[in-house]
C-alpha cells in the first residue's frame, strides 16, 4: 500500500451523508434526516479504515460485526457480498446503521476517532439499502429443514433476530405480536426522522422470504394462552420488551398539558410518521392520548435518554416556540446518543443539565404552567456505576412551560400468564434468563426458569438498545437450536 493510501484518512475527512436542511427539519419535515451515500462517498469513507489489525470497532459492537471486512468489500464495490457479510452477525443491519449510538459503540472505538472515526453506521446503511434495492436477499438454499417449530412472542428487534437465526438453522419460526405491524419500538416508538417505517416493512418481506411466519394482531396471554404455544411448539422465545413507565411520582404529573413520553411519540407517529395502523392502543395506555397543539408553545422535556431526545426533536417539528430538555446529571452522563444531542441542539433545543424536577406547577384550571427544578451536583456512583445527582439546597427555580413531557424511561414486567408457567423475574421485573445480563445461572444462555421458554432483549436486560436486543435474540436462538438439535 502506498504512503498516500495509508494516510488518506488525513486528506479525506470523516463525512456523514447529506442531511435534510435545517429549515425543513424545524418546519415539520418528518422524513429521515440523513440521506444515503452514493457509491464514491461510501468508498471514500470505507477507504479511511486503517484495517488496524485489532478491530476494536468489532469488539465494541454488541453483535461483533465484521466491520473492517465489509468496509474492504465496499472499496471493491462488492456490495452484495458486503450485505451478506453484514447479515452473518446482524439480521437488522439497515436499522442499526440508522439508530445505533455509533459514537458510543463502533465509531467511538475506531482507531481514527481522534481524526474523525470512519462513518461505519452510514456505510452499513448504504450497503444494506443498496443490496436490498437491487434485489439481494439472504440465501438459505443450503439450509436443511429440521421439522422443529418455535413460537416467537414479540416482533421487536429481539424477536426478529431470534426468528432470523432460527430460520438459518432450519427451524420454523412463527412470530406473534399484539400489533398489526412488525418492529416493536422501531415501528411505533422511534420517530420516522430517525427510521422511516417503509424500512421496517421491507424487513418483513425479507424475513417472510426466509420462511419466517408472522401472526400479527395476536396478544399472547389475552388472545392466545401461552399453554397453547407450549403444547404446539418445540420452544417459545419471549421478546416482549419493557413497557412499565418509570413513575417519577412528581406532584402535578396529572395536570393538563403533562404527557408521558411514549404515548406522545406513538400518537404523534400515527399522525405524522407513517407508523399506523397497528390496530390497538399501546399496552398500558388503553386510550390514545389527546395531543395538545404545540405550535408556538413552550415545551419542557424531563429526561435525557433516547426517548427524551425523540420527544424534544418531535416538539420542534410540531412547531413549539421553545423546547427545553432538563436532565439531572451533566452532559457527559447523559444516556442519549451524543449525535442525537447534537442534532437536537442544532434544531434549537436548549439543554439544562444538572437540573432535577421537584414538582410540576399548575394554574387554577389545572393547566400546567411550569416545572420546579433544583440544581444538582454529581455524587457517589450508584449500583450501576453512574454518579448520583445530589440536589443543591436553595437552588430551586421554575421552568415555565405550556407542555411538559416526562421521559424517565421504562422497565419490563413479568405478566401473570408468564409467572403462572414458572417463569421467574427479578424484583424490578426483568425475566431471569441464563447467561444474559444477569450472569451464568446453570441454564443455557437466555433460557428462563421454564426449560422450554427462552427470553431476550429489553424484557431481560431492561430498556436498552436495538442492537443489544438483536444480540440477545440471536444468542437465544442459538441456545434453542442447540437444545432442539441435541
Ligand atoms: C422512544 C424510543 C426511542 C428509542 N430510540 C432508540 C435509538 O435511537 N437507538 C436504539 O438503539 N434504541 C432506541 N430505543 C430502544 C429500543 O427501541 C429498544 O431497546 C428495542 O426496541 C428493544 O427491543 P425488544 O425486541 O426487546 O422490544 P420491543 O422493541 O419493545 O418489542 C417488543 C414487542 O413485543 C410485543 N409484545 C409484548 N407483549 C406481547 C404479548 N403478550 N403478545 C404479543 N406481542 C407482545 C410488543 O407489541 C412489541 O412489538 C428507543 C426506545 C424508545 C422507547
Amino acid at each position: 500500500m502506498s504512503r498516500k493510501q495509508v494516510f488518506q484518512f488525513l486528506d479525506l475527512p470523516r463525512t456523514m451523508p447529506q442531511r435534510i436542511p435545517l429549515e425543513l427539519r424545524t418546519s415539520g419535515d418528518w422524513g429521515e434526516m440523513y440521506g444515503r451515500f452514493a457509491l464514491p462517498e461510501a468508498q471514500h469513507q470505507a477507504g479511511r479504515c486503517l484495517d488496524c489489525g485489532n478491530p476494536y470497532c468489532s469488539w465494541k459492537c454488541p453483535v461483533h460485526n465484521a466491520i473492517p471486512q465489509w468496509l474492504q468489500l465496499v472499496q471493491e464495490n462488492r456490495i452484495e457480498e458486503a450485505a451478506a457479510l453484514c447479515h452473518t452477525t446482524n439480521p437488522l443491519p439497515e436499522m442499526c446503521g440508522r439508530v445505533c449510538p455509533q459514537d458510543r459503540l463502533c465509531e467511538g472505538a475506531c482507531t481514527l476517532e481522534e481524526f474523525g472515526a470512519v462513518t461505519i453506521g452510514a456505510v452499513e446503511k448504504y450497503i444494506v439499502d443498496t443490496a436490498l434495492e437491487k434485489g439481494w436477499r439472504p440465501d438459505l438454499s443450503e439450509v436443511q429443514a429440521t421439522g422443529k417449530r418455535v413460537a416467537v412472542v414479540g416482533a421487536g428487534p429481539a424477536g426478529l433476530a431470534c426468528a432470523d437465526v432460527l430460520a438459518r438453522n432450519g427451524i420454523q419460526a412463527v412470530v406473534f405480536d399484539r400489533y398489526e405491524q412488525i418492529g416493536g419500538l422501531m415501528q411505533f416508538g422511534i420517530p420516522s426522522f430517525k427510521l422511516e417505517k417503509s424500512i421496517v416493512a421491507r424487513r418483513r418481506d425479507v424475513l417472510e422470504g426466509m420462511g419466517v411466519q408472522f401472526h400479527l394482531g395476536v396478544e399472547i396471554g389475552r388472545d392466545l394462552p401461552l399453554e397453547q404455544l407450549l403444547e404446539e411448539y418445540d420452544a417459545v422465545f419471549l421478546g416482549t420488551g419493557a413497557y412499565r413507565y418509570t413513575d417519577g411520582g412528581l406532584q402535578g404529573q396529572d395536570l393538563k398539558g403533562v404527557l408521558p413520553a411514549l404515548p406522545f411519540l406513538v400518537q404523534n407517529g400515527r399522525i405524522v410518521g407513517g407508523n399506523d395502523p397497528w390496530g390497538r392502543p399501546i399496552a398500558g395506555w388503553e386510550d390514545t392520548i389527546a395531543l395538545p397543539d404545540m405550535a408556538g408553545k413552550r415545551v419542557v422535556v424531563l429526561g435525557g435518554g433516547d426517548t427524551g431526545m425523540d420527544c424534544v426533536r418531535s416538539a420542534i417539528r410540531l412547531g413549539a416556540a421553545k423546547v427545553t430538555c432538563a436532565y439531572r446529571r451533566d452532559e457527559a452522563n447523559m444516556p442519549g446518543s451524543a449525535r442525537e444531542v447534537a442534532n437536537a441542539r442544532e434544531e434549537g433545543v436548549r439543554f439544562l443539565f444538572n437540573r432535577q424536577p421537584v414538582l410540576i406547577e399548575g394554574d387554577a384550571d389545572d393547566q400546567v404552567i411550569g416545572v420546579q427544578v433544583v440544581e444538582t451536583r454529581l455524587g457517589e456512583p450508584d449500583e450501576r456505576g453512574r454518579q448520583s445527582a445530589v440536589p443543591i439546597e436553595g437552588s430551586h427555580s421554575l421552568l415555565e412551560a405550556d407542555v411538559v413531557i416526562i421521559a424517565f424511561g421504562f422497565s419490563p414486567t413479568v405478566p401473570d400468564w408468564l409467572a403462572a408457567q414458572g417463569v421467574e423475574g427479578t424484583p424490578n421485573g426483568r425475566i431471569i434468563a441464563g447467561g444474559g445480563a444477569l450472569g451464568d445461572n446453570g441454564r443455557l444462555p437466555f433460557q428462563t426458569t421454564h426449560p422450554k421458554i427462552f427470553a431476550g432483549g429489553d424484557a431481560v436486560r431492561g430498556a436498552d438498545l436495538v442492537v443489544t436486543a438483536v444480540a440477545e435474540g440471536r444468542d437465544a436462538a442459538s441456545s434453542i437450536a442447540l437444545m432442539l438439535n441435541s
